[in-house]
């Protein structure tokens, strides 16, 4: 019998927000300038400061495993700062460390989940929680939210979503891909439907640094008394420390579920890049200014984002609250063609902006939302000056 590959990996879609990345990288090896808006990665190399800490653990001869759930140190850390920040009680054996938040969802939902289970998905939603989801064999039940209401999960539609399999909701927030932000009152009522119903939340709390002017970013588990217990915070060094390469997320819960992901985690992958955890560690109890500046930069990027996208004609995108996207909703620019190639869906939008003008964004539809376009503002203004030069001029061809 030739190799088979199982029915559930063939299921899988793979990510669009790396494809989208892949198709640009092409164009650029293709000798081609490319705007590329595709992929939520900090274009800023990794602070210094970290960098040095990962060669001084080389040299320091810490360039072997580590335990599964990550070094004592790194995971004190992230406790002490999410109480620093939140004010949130953690011991470090309610840490466990991944390679990346992304692996660290994948331990989420492997040991939470049951083969049948529903887990309540807000769309849009970022591409990999419902396939990390349906890899477990539990079952993601997609919400809509309104773009009136900058895409925020309602308690109505919560409850109206909950069924007797219903284990799970998941928030991302700040959101990607709308940039959008729950407020402590919206999440406070959410988690009384949550206690109510009994259930799990997995907050992904990975945009929390990134949050502009004076909005307020509250943790799902402060916002009710009770809810730190049934709340699993999945984080890490990524987005806020520009650190994608290096392969570094954590999660903070209770001690049983920490335990049984750190059992996982020891047969999956014995432990995180131990010269990376290092760095991590620098990350977190070092100088904070490089989050500081970098926010800075993000802020004078959304807000020449938010103006171009305002003074385009039929254009339009929710609050842009933290993270590093705009939404774009550009269903008045579809069913419309372009240099004759006809456009009726957000895919077919994102590929003719492409090909004609060489900027890569990601389509709508592979967040759960047709009609959408994300771009990612993780670029510098230069680009994006060029690349909205270009998406006016594609728009403008339109007929
Ligand atoms: N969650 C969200 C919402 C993200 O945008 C990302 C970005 N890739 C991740 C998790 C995973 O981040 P990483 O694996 O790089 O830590
Ligand atoms: N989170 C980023 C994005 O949405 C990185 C890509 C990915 O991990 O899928 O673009």
């Amino acid at each position: 019998m030739p190799p088979t590959i199982s029915r559930i990996i063939q299921a899988l879609e793979p990510s669009a927000t790396m494809a989208m990345a892949a198709k640009a990288k092409e164009l650029k090896a293709a000798g081609k300038t490319v705007y590329d808006f595709s992929l939520g990665e900090p274009d800023f190399t990794t602070p210094e400061h970290i960098c040095t800490a990962a060669t001084d653990a080389m040299k320091a001869g810490h360039t072997h495993y580590t335990a599964a759930p990550g070094i004592l140190e790194l995971r004190t850390a992230v406790a002490r700062q999410y109480h620093d920040r939140h004010g949130l009680e953690y011991g470090p054996q309610q840490v466990v460390v991944s390679n990346g938040a992304k692996h660290s969802l994948h331990n989420v939902f492997t040991v939470l989940c049951n083969p049948g289970d529903e887990v309540i998905i807000p769309a849009p939603y970022w591409v990999s929680y419902a396939e990390l989801v349906k890899l477990t064999g539990a079952v993601p039940v997609i919400v809509d939210t309104d773009e009136a209401n900058d895409f925020k999960l309602t308690p109505e539609q919560l409850r109206a979503a909950i069924t007797d399999k219903t284990t799970i909701l998941l928030v991302c927030s700040p959101s990607n891909p709308t940039g959008s932000m729950y407020a402590p009152d919206e999440l406070a009522a959410l988690a009384d439907v949550v206690i109510e119903r009994d259930l799990t939340v997995v907050s992904d709390e990975i945009y929390e640094r990134l949050v502009y002017g004076d909005r307020k970013f509250a943790s799902f588990a402060t916002v009710r008394p009770g809810m730190q217990e049934r709340t699993i915070i999945v984080n890490g060094a990524s987005k806020a420390y520009a650190m994608t390469g290096w392969r570094i997320g954590w999660t903070l819960s209770p001690v049983k579920i920490a335990a049984a992901m750190s059992n996982l985690q020891s047969q999956e992958t014995s432990n995180p890049s131990s010269i990376s955890q290092y760095a991590a560690i620098a990350a977190i109890e070092g100088p904070q200014t490089c989050v500081e500046d970098m926010l800075a930069e993000f802020t004078k990027r959304r807000e020449f984002v938010r103006k171009r996208i305002a003074s385009i004609d039929g254009l339009s995108c929710p609050d842009m609250a933290g993270a590093f996207y705009a939404f774009v909703n550009v269903k008045p620019h579809l069913k419309r063609s372009y240099q004759g190639e006809q456009v009726d869906n957000s895919s077919q939008w994102c590929l003719a902006l492409l090909e004609q003008q060489n900027v890569a964004t990601v389509m709508g539809s592979a967040f759960g939302a047709e009609g959408y376009a994300r771009i990612s503002f993780a670029t510098s203004m230069d680009i994006l000056s060029q690349g909205f030069d270009r998406i006016e001029a594609f728009l403008n061809s339109g007929k």
